[in-house]
């Protein structure tokens, strides 16, 4: 226990584990009692900071509502152990100062975050360092941030003591507003995505120079989510590991070796992800030219599962095609044909398995019925020639 490196959480005087919590994935797991039972393993485990937000609810596999800020709440709450202050970080959509308020007040309730007699935020007994986000700015909500009065209204609620620090999240595209944001000097803690695939915000921007140098010389506090690249890329990454080195561990290590980063959330489901992700957190950090070979990877990998088969099989939950073609198992086999063939690899072992099909590719009518039960939108009817070009 607390065996995990810590790093300054930017000029907060805090020193925050390099690998947090995120609560996101919570709203997933098969059952409430494993989301409770997760972050309490992540606190035994010495992590400091739990990332959640107002939006991050959902139903488990057990068919039970979750909302992760009460589920962090009650958790948290529970524990009687925790000797020092807990990081948690919430997010709201309150870009006006009346919706600011509301949103703030619902977490703090959903929360159950109680005021110490000297004015120490509490769950249960353990003192709370709450960090309170502008949930993803964009454009639209950074303009509607900088022109109602929030910030400084932000500003007097954290002088009441009803959060401790306040940050912003965004996501790529939104360079700009971010700018702006940062240009304002009164944020201490950002939320950015970053991860070998989608390196951006860590590099050099001909326009903005490097975000992450930029944070950190201005201080404050640096939280990385998306470092496995979402969970998009869970089914994604089950195709290409096969083909190329890019592993999990090997995604988390890339993020890790970002010096101006404080901390990863892993985002991580289950236990054993939890201590991988330790684990890989005590090894060492990769070089920049081992950082650069990850990244030039990464572009690979993506310009050869571009607009390619998923094997999510969601499509077959709803569908059967007319002509009885099994068309996930055909454009499974296609997409794995790029990634070999893209990677220099023998794809005899994949043409084999597309001769035992019974129906080939070959059969598709090019209806286009199957195209909108896919779950990310492929247009399927090309796809399936292409199949039969590259596997018969
Ligand atoms: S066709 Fe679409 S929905 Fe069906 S398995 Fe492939 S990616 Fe998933
Ligand atoms: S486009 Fe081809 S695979 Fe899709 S439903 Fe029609 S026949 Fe079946």
């Amino acid at each position: 226990m607390n065996l995990i490196k810590r790093r300054p959480f930017g000029k907060t005087g805090l020193q925050v584990t390099q690998v947090s919590l995120g609560a996101m994935n919570l709203r997933l797991l098969p059952s409430e009692k494993e989301a409770r039972e997760l972050v309490n393993y992540a606190l035994d485990r010495g992590v400091n900071l739990i990332d959640t937000a107002r939006a991050y609810n959902g139903t488990t596999g057990d068919g039970k509502e979750l909302e992760s800020e009460i589920i962090v709440g009650q958790e948290v709450a529970k524990r009687t152990d925790l000797t020092e202050p807990l990081i948690v970080v919430t997010k709201g959509h309150g870009y006006n100062p009346k919706a600011f308020d509301e949103h703030l007040n619902l977490s703090r309730e959903k929360l159950g975050l109680t005021v110490g007699p000297e004015g120490e935020i509490l769950m249960g007994r353990t003192e709370i360092r709450l960090v309170y986000f502008f949930h993803g700015i964009s454009r639209e909500r950074w303009d509607e941030i900088a022109s109602s009065g929030v910030l400084e209204h932000a500003l007097k609620r954290r002088e009441e003591g009803l959060f401790t620090y306040l940050g912003f999240s965004s996501h790529t595209g939104h360079e700009e507003c971010i700018a702006e944001a940062l240009d304002t000097g009164v944020f201490q803690v950002v939320e950015l995505p970053y991860n070998c695939f989608s390196p951006s915000f860590g590099r050099e921007q001909e326009r903005y120079g490097n975000f992450f140098r930029r944070i950190h010389d201005q201080g404050i506090a640096l939280i990385n989510m998306k470092a496995f690249a979402g969970n998009g890329m869970v089914e994604r990454t089950e195709i290409f590991k096969d083909y190329c080195y890019i592993s999990p561990e090997n995604r988390l290590r890339f993020c890790l070796s970002n010096p101006w980063i404080s901390t990863v959330d892993a985002g991580c489901r289950f236990r054993e992800e939890l201590d991988s992700n330790l684990a890989i957190s005590a090894g060492p950090a990769y070089s920049e030219a081992e950082q650069e070979a990850l990244i030039g990877e990464a572009a690979k990998v993506s310009a050869l599962i571009e607009g390619t088969c998923r094997e999510c099989t969601h499509c077959l939950e709803k569908f059967a095609c007319p002509r009885e073609i099994n068309f996930p198992e055909i454009l499974a086999l296609s997409a794995r044909h790029k990634m070999a063939a893209g990677f220099d690899q023998s794809v005899d072992g994949l043409k084999k398995a597309y001769a035992a099909i019974d129906l080939q590719a070959d059969q598709c009518i090019a209806c286009g019925e199957c195209s909108p039960w896919c779950e990310y939108k492929l247009d399927i009817p090309p796809l399936m020639e292409e199949a039969h070009r590259l596997l018969a």
